[in-house]
């Protein structure tokens, strides 16, 4: 597994953002696919960063939620995407897609549901709204009832 798949969503997001923010300083190569770095955090706090890219689990950091963990938090996440800029990349990508295709997928059902509507004959479509006036949260029920002024004596 890769650094970010051994990472949580939150930390690969918080990680994104420190390493978009230029929070990585002083970065070097100490091994093959190994680096350290200092990463400043909140406050005034800088922390040191061991990157191992072969082995995520084997990352540092001293900050209080990896130190002595085997946690891959934001500020290795911040370090391997220095090292590996094309991830981040990839990252922003994957993401946009992702909501490209949602997007496309409620466009696409509603459609459907446009379509389906305009096909159903009257009694269909009364059968319809009353089990949705029914079956449906009580404020739709009293919305129908306040909008056709049924309330009025
Ligand atoms: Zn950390």
């Amino acid at each position: 597994m890769g650094i970010l798949e051994c990472a949580s969503r939150a930390s690969v997001w918080k990680g994104f953002d420190c390493y978009a923010q230029e929070k990585v300083l002083r970065l070097n190569e100490i091994g093959e696919d190994m680096f350290r770095a200092e990463v400043s955090g909140s406050e005034d706090n800088v922390y040191e960063v061991e990157l191992n890219i072969r082995h995520p689990r084997k990352s540092k950091c001293n900050c209080p939620r990896a130190n002595g963990k085997r946690v891959v938090c934001k500020h290795i996440v911040a370090t391997y995407f220095v090292v590996c800029p094309e991830e981040g990349d990839r990252l922003i990508a994957e993401t946009m897609e992702a909501q490209r295709g949602e997007v496309q997928r409620q466009e696409e059902l509603y459609r459907k549901v446009y379509r389906k509507i305009q096909s159903m004959s009257q009694t269909e479509l009364q059968e319809s709204l009353l089990a949705l006036l029914e079956y449906g949260p009580e404020w739709q029920y009293e919305r129908f009832i306040r909008e056709h002024g049924l309330e009025e004596t």
